[in-house]
């Protein structure tokens, strides 16, 4: 068996175009463009370019975007002071906070001082209490974009066995209360699992959100699995490159031979992640102008 290969980047596209027809309309409709604020502290080189490639996507979505740079020993009272800021200006639908935050900065009170129904990250606790008890808010973008692909591939997954591993509030957690709301059976693998071959053999979906380069075998795999792998890890450079080869947590050429469809990396969750992020923004933009989005939209 060869996998298929599940196409991120085309699906990211698709749903790029979606958000910014979509995003056209609401201006229409609300006679101003949907916003996205994002605040970068410091200048973290790969916050930099996170935060570059989210200004060009929202305003290739027929979005605002509005950018706030900080230097590096700003206070938390200024900073706590413009999310405060942000949260009442209505020309702001969605605010983003780019993590990491210098160490001097909490970075809890600050996603807690974002107002929840601007946080389309999800990761303030009210939004990850919605998801938990099944109410509607804001989920964190890369599980969100991991279930998109998912459920494309496969339809309903009622009943399937499904093995998370990575148990971080951003990646894993969200990803199997999703799943688990989709009805799979869920189990969540961490450092401290037991013979993790042997729990991910028995599964029908495994997403790999570790962090360590091609740390999952193709023998740990059951024959004919999903593999989403969520992992971007940069190799050492081989001899003679300036820079190393980016791999997922996932042996992705010896998964090939055995699951029946695989994420690639890069290029398969990684371009969700900006896409999904587009897409909360819209969303809060027609709530916060109390507009309707047709629920299968997006
Ligand atoms: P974290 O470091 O927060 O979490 C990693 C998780 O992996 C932890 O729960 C940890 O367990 C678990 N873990 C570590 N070692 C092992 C092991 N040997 N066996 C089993 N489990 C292990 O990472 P994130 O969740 O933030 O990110 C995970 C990966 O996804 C990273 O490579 C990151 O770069 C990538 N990522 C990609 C995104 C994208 O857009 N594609 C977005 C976000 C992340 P424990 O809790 O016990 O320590």
């Amino acid at each position: 068996m060869t996998a298929q290969v599940i196409d991120g980047k085309a699906f990211a596209a698709k749903l790029r175009e979606r958000v910014g027809e979509f995003a056209a309309t609401f201006a229409e409709k609300a006679g101003r463009k949907a916003g996205l604020a994002v605040v970068l502290v410091g200048e973290d080189p790969a916050s930099q370019v996170y935060v570059r490639s989210k200004h060009k996507a929202t305003l290739a979505a027929n979005m605002e975007s509005f950018e706030h740079r900080l230097p590096a020993d700003t206070s938390e009272d200024d900073l706590l002071a413009l999310v405060a800021r942000l949260n009442a200006d209505p020309a702001v639908d969605g605010i983003l906070v780019q993590l990491p935050l210098p160490d001097h900065l909490d970075e809890q009170a600050v996603i807690g001082a974002i107002s929840p129904d601007k946080d389309v990250d999800g990761f303030h606790v009210t939004n990850a209490g919605r998801l938990a008890v099944g109410q509607s808010g804001f989920v964190p973008c890369t599980p969100l974009g991991c279930m998109m692909l998912l459920t494309d591939r496969l339809g309903d997954l009622s009943g399937l066995e499904a093995v998370v591993i990575g148990r971080s509030n951003i990646v894993g957690k969200p990803m199997a209360q999703l799943l688990l709301d989709a009805n799979a059976t869920v189990t969540i693998a961490h450092s401290r699992t037991k013979d993790l071959p042997a729990v991910v053999r028995r599964a029908d979906i495994v997403v790999a959100a570790v962090g360590r380069a091609e740390m999952v075998k193709a023998e740990w795999l059951k024959d004919g699995a999903t593999v989403i792998d969520v992992g971007i890890n940069r190799l050492p450079p081989e001899p003679g490159a300036d820079k190393g080869r980016l791999v997922g947590d996932v042996d992705y050429a010896g998964a090939q031979a055995v699951a029946s469809a695989i994420t690639p990396v890069p290029g398969g969750v990684g371009p969700m992640t900006i896409a999904v992020l587009l897409r909360n923004t819209l969303v809060a933009a027609y709530r916060n102008e109390g507009l309707n989005l047709p629920e299968d939209a997006l």
